[in-house]
């Protein structure tokens, strides 16, 4: 069975020359789903709490989230840059708070002090799939993401690697077979 997860990412991004309006700066609400898939835990009767979930996955997605997302070649990006360190705010402001964890991947790097991502390819629907999948792969068994922004949107599915050993008490998953949240400890 499959516990489904919705996150909300508000972000600013263009595609760096692409012959269409979306070559110019612009802001999206995205809309982000993350399908778990694994057998249902019978002591808590879940694949897996949607919360744990959430806490997991927006650990990194908050990366994304009121941020600037731009290509690695892209010109605004030196640009930007600039602006941000002569106002003081490239290496973080007392407001910016809900900063993910930094992270660096083939595909996208991560810069949460200026709520900045950079990518290697445009992030498109389809390229922040890419970039999500890459990201939670191995932190959760991931059977589909589906990606809307705006009109666009893509989904892709993958095979779910094996099972997860699950707590029985809270379905959070268990590390070195002890509950990092109960404390829960398998015999
Ligand atoms: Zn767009
Ligand atoms: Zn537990």
């Amino acid at each position: 069975m499959r516990s489904i997860t919705k996150f909300d990412l508000q972000y600013a991004h263009r595609f760096y020359k692409f012959q269409g309006e979306a070559q110019y700066l612009h802001g999206h609400t995205g809309v982000l789903t993350i399908e778990v898939e694994d057998s249902i835990e019978p002591g808590v009767n879940m694949v897996f709490p949607c919360n744990e979930i959430q806490k997991v996955a927006w650990n990194v997605l908050k990366n994304f989230d009121h941020a600037l997302i731009l290509r690695e070649d892209d010109p605004l990006l030196p640009a930007i840059l600039e602006v941000y360190e002569k106002q003081g705010i490239k290496n973080g402001a007392p407001s910016n708070k809900m900063k993910g964890e930094a992270f660096h991947t083939e595909l996208a790097t991560a810069y949460p002090d200026a709520r900045l991502v950079v990518t290697k390819e445009s992030m498109t629907v389809e390229g922040m799939i890419k970039i999500v999948y890459e990201l939670l792969k191995d932190k959760l068994n991931i059977a589909k993401i589906t990606f809307t922004s705006g009109v666009n949107a893509a989904t892709q599915e993958y095979a779910p690697a094996g099972t997860v050993d699950r707590c029985p008490l809270c379905g959070v998953a268990l590390v070195d077979g002890v509950c990092p949240k109960c404390g829960y400890k398998k015999h």
